[in-house]
């Protein structure tokens, strides 16, 4: 009996639920650029027993009794972080990339610091100073843009500004850049003005795994990151850092932004932790980006123009203004053919980020279901049909029927 029947005796509408979402994962192409699809034993280690047990505080340091077991799945996690990223110390406490942020900046920061981030329809994430988030209510926020021409991060730019703003903490990574990042350069800036910098790596965590992106921990003195998405564990953060941090940033973490650890989470990492190790998870890596250059040229070939011309990592970005489309659209319509990407803004894009003048594609998850470049040139001629025929029922049907091809010969979590 599977687990799925398990919980349709006790809850049928939720074992619905489930199948009902095994089912789209199935049928459809998944191409939103923070999304992949776990292994089979990270998914079953997230659902255990270890979910039972509270365990605030550290190994060997907990508040409660009964942790023997779940601090050797602690320990594995930390080391196994701190052997794959070479880090001094690492904290795989936060439950997800926006928790792993806000203990960095409790730990770096006093209120009303200066803190320098990516601008957000840049490519900068929420958290990274963002009014509506907790890093811009108690932080004096600043942003750096990219460069008008080459929708690339510009230094001379990035310096100038904090230069200006005198930031204690410069935040590099985000979550729609297509493009490597310059640690070394962000160093500079930073230690030109005698900033701290943070680099969140969520989106690229997998790729620098893989050494396939620029590794951040050399030159940051905290690296977050979220484990669920290049790095394909289960929903959760987690944070690199210095060794003369280790303490406040433990502390930062617990009893800082958060209680209890979520048990079962941190094996699953652990697990997944061991996975990114071997050598077939490089090569998945370099997969992913070789899928991504696959489907950008694809695209470009078809007359699609890409938010700086292309892309050095698992994401792209379309720009759609040249169509005279928006994302909320092209979003919509792709869905309607079983393609699930999401609207984004561009650089310098003057619609709302509900409109949005963009979408942005990924290529992690279709990777971890086994496509390669010639399977990117197949989706990229589906994607360009749909947003050059925008409405027209008779290539939707088509399309669709090409997807549901397509999808037949990688089948995702057989045995579930
Ligand atoms: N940082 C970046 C760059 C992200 O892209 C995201 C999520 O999209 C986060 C942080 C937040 O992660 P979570 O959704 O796990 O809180």
């Amino acid at each position: 009996m599977s687990g799925i029947d398990e919980i349709a005796k006790v809850d049928p509408e939720i074992a619905q639920v489930i199948r009902d979402e095994l089912y789209r994962l199935r049928h459809k192409i998944e191409l939103i650029a923070s999304e992949n699809f776990p292994s089979r034993a990270v998914l079953e280690t997230a659902g255990t027993v270890l979910t039972n047990k509270y365990a605030e505080g550290y190994p060997g340091h907990r508040w409660y009794g009964g942790c023997e077991f779940v601090d050797v799945a602690e320990e594995l996690a930390v080391a196994r972080a701190k052997s794959l990223f070479e880090a001094e110390h690492a904290n795989v406490q936060p439950h997800a990339g926006a928790q792993a942020n806000t203990a960095v900046y409790f730990c770096a920061l006093q209120p009303g610091d200066a803190i320098l981030g990516m601008e957000k329809t840049a490519g900068g994430h929420l958290t990274h100073g963002t009014a509506a988030n907790i890093s811009g209510a108690l932080y004096d926020a600043h942003f750096y843009s990219l460069n008008r021409e080459t929708e690339m991060l510009d230094f001379g730019e990035i310096a100038e500004v904090a230069r200006n703003c005198r930031p204690k903490l410069i935040i590099a990574g985000g979550s729609s850049y297509p493009r490597d990042i310059d640690f070394a350069a962000f160093r500079a800036v930073a230690d030109e003005v005698g900033a701290m910098l943070m680099v969140d790596m969520a989106h690229f965590a997998g790729l620098v795994a893989g050494k396939v992106h620029t590794d951040p921990v050399p030159y940051a003195e905290f690296v977050t990151t979220t484990t669920h998405k290049t790095l394909r564990g289960p929903r959760g953060g987690m944070i690199l850092c210095r060794e003369r941090f280790a303490q406040s940033l433990d502390h930062a973490v617990f009893p800082g932004v958060q209680g209890g650890p979520l048990m079962h989470i941190i094996a699953a990492k652990a697990v997944a932790l061991k996975e990114a190790s071997q050598p077939e998870f490089a090569a998945y890596a370099s997969q992913i980006v070789k899928n991504s250059r696959a489907l950008a040229a694809a695209l470009q070939e078809r007359d699609l123009r890409l938010v700086s011309g292309g892309t050095d990592t698992h994401l792209l970005l379309v720009d759609l203004r040249p169509l005279g489309l928006t994302g909320d659209n092209v979003e919509e319509a792709l869905d309607a053919v079983k393609i699930t990407a999401n609207k984004n803004n561009i650089p310098f894009d003057d619609k709302p980020p509900a409109i949005t003048s963009g979408i942005r594609l990924g290529t992690p998850a279709v990777t971890t279901r086994g496509m390669r470049e010639a399977e990117m040139v197949e989706i990229a001629d589906l994607i360009a049909l749909v947003v050059k025929n925008m409405g027209s029922q008779e290539v939707m049907r088509r399309v669709r029927e090409r997807v549901e091809e397509l999808l037949a010969g990688f089948p995702l979590y057989p045995d579930l």
